[in-house]
């Protein structure tokens, strides 16, 4: 399937939004019917030392902060153990911040020690900005880290940082982030070397319709030429206490998110399999509604989150029958699904 024009998808962003959910909708049964799916997982957030320091971030600390801290391997894999005894998982999302003190060996050592204890848990892990850190740091391509970190058991990548790909405006709220073209680049060495990965976009700050236009025409490019995107995942700024927030102070509504997720699901029909409905950021209710403006899956069950606990006073649904209900409550039916999403169980 061709991707989409830059024209094509702006003049969707600027679309009636019934409309536009009519039509996502009708992709969506044509692909999925009414199933949803969703992953037991947890996200292990190694570290908040990040000497990046992006203005939306209030999750990272600067090295030597008296509230910084990094696990060790040992009390990495003690989390991800306690957690899968607790609830079982199939999946950990591993990402932290960019902390000079962590080399590659360090991931080699914990992806391989989770492997070996828990052969069960697929790892999604890293995002291109640690893998353009570590390729610096090591000396090295970046397929050579993504070999090495794919050779330990890194199964899949999902794909933070990606913000919106413009740079004009990656230099207004992330200025020392790598830049779209080095984003794309490493996604595209990535699905090379076999590690397929998720497409973020966070919007609802600085950019223009225009710029999300583009982020979107950028994906479904690499898309058409690798295939290595197996979802895309959009979601609003959360001002929270970042410094950003206090420039931005009120996030997007939940229209706006049924609005990307419906865009992304009409431009990328045919070329990116699953859409997120995002309840992490956006709430249960929202991720109900985007069932019917185009998502398919709704995410994980996220034991331990860490970085949006700075940004989110409600608690997250913690529990896979919750997210159960929530699915089944909003008229689909819930199905369990791996790493690589192959549904492994229908409720
Ligand atoms: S978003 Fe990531 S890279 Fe940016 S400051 Fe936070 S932890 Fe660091």
């Amino acid at each position: 399937m061709e991707a989409p024009s830059r024209e094509e998808i702006e003049e969707l962003l600027r679309a009636d939004l019934w409309e536009l959910g009519r039509r996502a909708y009708e992709v969506r049964r044509r692909l999925h019917g009414d199933v949803a799916t969703f992953i037991p997982n947890m996200v292990l957030n190694y570290t908040n030392v990040c000497v990046i320091g992006c203005s939306f971030c209030a999750f990272y600390r600067p090295p030597r902060h008296p509230e910084a801290y990094a696990y060790s391997v040992e009390e990495a894999v003690k989390r991800v153990l306690a957690v899968d005894a607790k609830y079982g998982i199939r999946q950990v999302l591993i990402q932290g911040g960019v902390n000079p003190e962590i080399g590659i060996e360090y991931f080699e050592e914990l992806f391989r020690a989770i492997k070996a204890k828990a052969p069960h848990i697929a790892i999604h892990a890293l995002s291109p900005l640690e893998v353009d850190y570590l390729a610096r740091r090591e000396r090295a391509t970046y397929r050579e880290v993504l070999e090495r970190l794919k050779a330990a058991g890194m199964e899949s990548m999902p794909g933070g940082g990606g913000e919106i790909l413009v740079d004009e405006v990656r230099r207004m709220i992330a200025p020392r982030k790598i830049d779209s073209d080095t984003w794309l680049r490493i996604m595209e060495e990535a699905h090379k070397v076999g590690i397929p990965s998720s497409a973020t976009m966070m919007y609802g700050h600085v950019e223009t319709l225009g710029d999300i236009a583009e982020h979107i025409y950028k994906i479904a490019q690499l898309q058409a030429k690798t295939g290595g995107f197996m979802a895309f995942i959009a979601w609003n700024f959360e001002p929270g206490a970042s410094e950003l927030g206090r420039k931005i102070p009120y996030p997007k509504t939940s229209a706006t998110l049924l609005r990307m997720i419906a865009v992304a699901r009409i431009a990328f029909d045919g070329l990116i399999p699953h859409i997120q409905a995002g309840w992490l950021t956006a709430g249960p209710e929202t991720a109900q509604l985007a069932l019917y403006f185009g998502a398919d899956d709704f995410g994980g069950t996220l034991y331990e989150e860490r970085v949006l606990d700075w940004v989110r006073a409600e608690a997250p649904i913690d529990r896979k029958t919750d997210v159960i209900e929530v699915i089944r409550s909003a008229g689909f039916k819930p199905a369990e699904r791996d790493n690589l999403y192959r549904i492994v169980e229908y409720y």
